[in-house]
């Protein structure tokens, strides 16, 4: 009876929670339809953009700084006018490159992105503002645009570019820049292929939430994009053709390595291409097109503990060993009292000093627990992925490096015991 009580309780607090949360939806997709452009979320016919006859004498005024550059110039700016863009990803880069295009006066603008802005993105994603947490970030972004210069026209797409309406869109939005579907097959496919992990398997991937960035940093490259679009779209052309180019922040230098010309035995764009459709970009590189992390499953259920449970050992004042297996950068942010820090390199390099440390608290543990000949550790990270790896890594040395131990990693990490045990612990 006890037990169905407290089960039906808390299944009520879950619904609860669920519709305050739809209602927050509501409102705030209520209040995005109220104000600012329109948002999108699918892929609908697109009216020509015409060009301007001349510029008006606000454009004149507005432009004035950038209308005297010989490089661009009256015709120039007329070209920025009838040029349409599709800003693919409204984040550390797209933000920038959006602000300058629509600050030169771009005549079109199509912002797409699926997500919604986080607090976490504010120091990069520089359109969005602490109002806007929890809105599309296409519309977010188009709103801003649109407060620094009303006379572009802004398309917000609340999508994820696929192979499905990648084509479809891009030449609607574009029909000039591209020439045709199989530049841009090629296209697609050459960034594909740059991304994808060369060895070590798709846990290579790394992306903003776990690999960490300074928000300037993708605010120079996408302020490098912008220029390079503004010269296409003006008339006067790339200086970036055939070329990568490399920004290295941290000694702040620039460096530009030419690429080799088109090859005519290309699998893409050669005279016979073998690869002729759009590859799934995510099954391709094993790696959402997204700044959240992925869950690793490398552990069997009785290889893992929840927080729920690592709480009660902890209430229940039982004998363990808990091993935090994240970076010293990330144990500095925050982290449980009484966990030991070995971060995951460490432990895979089997750093003397470091197994030593470990076998030290491992024989602390087993003359506290008399008896019992297999002590336990509990793994925790950020997430609950680099944990299992740590898991597999103990399990290798338990017995040989280090005393016999009974290791388990807990499910969902230290993000998890924020989210469902202590409210007030930090989330990063
Ligand atoms: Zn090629």
């Amino acid at each position: 009876m006890e037990d169905e009580l407290r089960c039906l309780k808390a299944r009520l607090e879950e619904r609860e929670k669920e519709v305050a949360a739809l209602k927050n939806k509501l409102a705030r997709v209520e209040k995005d339809r109220a104000s600012g452009p329109e948002l999108y979320e699918g892929v609908t016919p697109l009216k020509p953009l015409m060009a301007k006859p001349a510029l008006s004498n606000e454009d004149i005024m507005r432009y004035s700084r950038q209308l005297l550059l010989p490089e661009l110039g009256v015709q120039g700016q007329l070209n920025l006018s009838k040029t349409s863009v599709l800003v693919v990803g409204c984040g550390g880069l797209g933000c920038p490159l959006a602000q300058y295009l629509a600050a030169a006066g771009i005549g079109r603008l199509g912002l797409l992105d699926y997500d919604e802005v986080e607090l976490s993105n504010l120091h990069r994603q520089v359109l969005h503002g602490e109002e806007t947490q929890g809105q599309a970030k296409a519309l977010s972004a188009a709103s801003a645009v649109k407060r620094l210069n009303s006379t572009v026209e802004c398309l917000p797409y609340r999508l994820q570019l696929s192979p499905g309406n990648a084509l479809q869109l891009i030449q609607q939005q574009c029909p000039h820049s591209v020439s045709g579907e199989r530049r841009l097959r090629a296209q697609w496919q050459a960034s594909g292929v740059r991304q994808r992990p060369e060895d070590g398997g798709t846990e290579m991937v790394t992306n903003c939430s776990d690999g960490g960035v300074l928000g300037v940093v993708p605010g120079i490259m996408g302020c490098f994009q912008a220029l390079e679009v503004l010269k296409i779209a003006s008339g006067q052309g790339s200086s970036c053709g055939q070329k990568l180019m490399m920004f290295d922040a941290q000694d702040t230098r620039l460096r530009s390595i030419k690429l080799r010309p088109k090859q005519a035995g290309c699998a893409v764009c050669g005279e016979e291409p073998s690869v002729t459709q759009l590859v799934d970009y995510e099954a391709f590189c094993g790696s959402a097109a997204s700044d959240k992390c992925r869950k690793l499953h490398l552990l069997s259920g009785d290889q893992r503990i929840t927080v729920q449970d690592y709480k009660s050992i902890i209430d229940k004042a039982e004998p363990h060993l808990l091993l935090d297996v994240r970076p010293l950068v990330e144990v500095d942010i925050c982290h449980l009292p009484f966990s030991l820090n070995i971060p995951l390199s460490r432990l895979e390099e089997k750093k003397s000093e470091h197994i030593r440390l470990l076998q030290e608290r491992i024989s602390q543990l087993k003359q506290q627990m008399e008896g019992d000949c297999r002590p336990p550790v509990y793994v925790i990270c950020k997430m609950g992925n680099d944990s299992q790896k740590a898991v597999q890594a103990l399990e290798k040395m338990s017995g040989s490096e280090v005393d016999s131990v009974s290791v388990k990693d807990i499910c969902g990490g230290l993000s998890a015991w924020a989210k469902r045990i202590d409210p007030t612990f930090p989330q990063y």
